[in-house]
C-alpha cells in the first residue's frame, strides 16, 4: 500500500483520480479548498478507512507540509480552472495556480516526493500547428487579455517543476491535459460537454459560442486517470512532459447536434457571439488536437472510451442525478427523439 496526495481531489477528475487509487489499494489524502470541488464527488469515499479528507488551500503551508511529508506520491491537480471560473477570479488564477503549485513543488522537492504536475493544453495557447506535440512552441495573446493568465500560470508551474528536476533532481512528471470529461463534471465553470447536456435536458437552448466551427477533442476522465497512474509507475517518465488526451476531434456546433440527438431534446442551438458569452474582445482557441505519441510509446497508453459513449454515459449521469435530487422537471428531454415533434434546431 502506497500513500498518496491528491491536490485538488475533491474536484472533477481528483474525485476520479481517488476512486481508481483506493480502488488498487492505496491510502489516500486530500487537500482541497471546495472552491471547485465539491464535498459530494467524493462523499462515497469518506466511509473508506484508507481515505482521508483536509479541507484547505495549497496556499497554506501549515497544512500542505506534513501531507506531502507522510505521502510516498503527490498529485497536483489543485488549481483554477474553466474559462468561466478565470474570468471571474484572474487574481485567484495567478495566485493560487503559481504561488500554491510553487508550495507543493517546493516541499515535495524538500522531501523527495515523486510529484506529477497537471498542466492543460492550454499552456500551447493559439499556436495553429495541429496537432500539438510536446515540443511544439506555445503562442499567447497580450496580457490585457485575461484568458492568457491562465495559460502563462500553468506554463510557469511548467518551468519550475522543470527547473526543480534539473537543479535539485525533484522526481516530477508533468502531464498536459486536454479536454476531459466524464460523470460529475459540472458546466458551472464553462465546460462545454456538462454545460449542453444540462441545457438539453432541461429544455433550454444549447449555446454554441462563436460560429461553432472551433473544435475539441474530448477524452473521458476513466482514460485521463489510466493514463496519470501509468506515467507514475515509469521510470522514465520523470523530467518529462506528455500530453494526455484523446485525438477524436469534434466541431462545437456538431457537438450540440450531438447532445441533442442522443438526448431526445427539443432545445434549439442558439449561437451566442463570444463579446457576450465571455467578455469584450474573447480570444477563443480555434483547434486543440493532441498528439499523444509520446505518452502511448512509453506507457502503451491509448483512450479505450469514443466520443459518441461519453456523451451518453455523460447523459445518463446527469439524468440519474436530476432523478435522485428532483431539482428540475424529469420529463425534459427524456422521451426518445422520435417520439417528440418538431425538434427544430
Ligand atoms: N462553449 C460553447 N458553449 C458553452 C460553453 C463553451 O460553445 O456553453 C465552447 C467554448 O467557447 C470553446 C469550447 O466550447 O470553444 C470548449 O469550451 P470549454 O470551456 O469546455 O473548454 P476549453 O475552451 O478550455 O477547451
Amino acid at each position: 500500500m502506497r500513500k498518496i496526495l491528491v491536490t485538488g481531489g475533491a474536484g472533477f477528475i481528483g474525485s476520479h483520480l481517488c476512486e481508481a487509487l483506493l480502488q488498487r489499494g492505496d491510502e489516500v489524502s486530500v487537500l482541497d479548498d471546495l472552491s471547485t470541488g465539491r464535498i459530494e464527488n467524493i462523499a462515497h469515499l469518506q466511509k473508506n478507512k484508507a481515505f482521508h479528507f483536509t479541507q484547505g488551500s495549497i496556499l497554506e503551508m501549515p497544512l500542505l507540509e506534513p501531507l506531502v511529508k507522510q505521502a510516498d506520491v503527490v498529485f497536483h491537480l489543485a488549481a483554477v480552472v474553466g474559462v468561466q471560473k478565470i474570468i471571474e477570479v484572474p487574481v485567484d488564477t495567478i495566485e493560487i495556480n503559481v504561488l500554491g503549485s510553487h508550495n507543493v513543488l517546493n516541499l515535495a522537492a524538500k522531501y523527495r516526493k515523486l510529484c506529477l504536475v497537471a498542466s492543460t493544453s492550454e499552456v500551447y495557447g493559439k499556436s495553429t500547428k495541429h496537432p500539438f506535440t510536446e515540443d511544439d512552441d506555445a503562442v499567447y495573446g497580450p496580457t490585457t487579455k485575461s484568458r492568457w493568465s491562465y495559460a502563462c500560470s500553468k506554463a510557469i508551474d511548467e518551468f519550475l517543476a522543470l527547473a526543480y528536476h534539473s537543479a535539485q533532481g525533484l522526481p516530477v512528471v508533468i502531464v498536459r491535459l486536454f479536454n476531459t470529461t466524464g460523470p460529475r463534471q459540472t458546466g458551472r465553470y464553462g465546460m462545454v460537454l456538462p454545460r449542453f447536456v444540462d441545457q438539453a435536458l432541461r429544455g433550454d437552448p444549447i449555446t454554441v459560442f462563436g460560429s461553432g466551427r472551433q473544435s475539441r477533442c474530448f477524452a473521458d476522465v476513466s482514460d485521463v486517470v489510466r493514463a496519470l497512474m501509468l506515467l507514475v509507475e515509469h521510470p522514465a517518465a520523470v523530467g518529462q512532459v506528455f500530453n494526455v488526451g484523446n485525438p477524436e476531434e469534434i466541431s462545437i456546433g456538431e457537438l450540440a447536434k450531438l447532445v441533442k440527438k442522443l438526448t431526445g431534446s427539443d432545445s434549439k442551438i442558439r449561437r451566442i457571439p463570444y463579446d457576450e458569452a465571455y467578455q469584450p474582445g474573447f480570444e477563443d482557441m480555434h483547434r486543440r488536437l493532441p498528439n499523444i505519441e509520446k505518452i502511448s510509446r512509453l506507457v502503451g497508453f491509448k483512450p479505450k472510451i469514443k466520443l459518441h459513449q461519453i456523451v451518453t454515459r455523460i447523459i445518463a449521469s446527469k439524468r440519474q442525478a436530476l432523478e435522485e435530487t428532483a431539482e428540475l422537471p424529469v420529463t425534459a428531454g427524456l422521451q426518445p427523439h422520435s417520439l417528440r415533434a418538431g425538434a427544430a434546431e
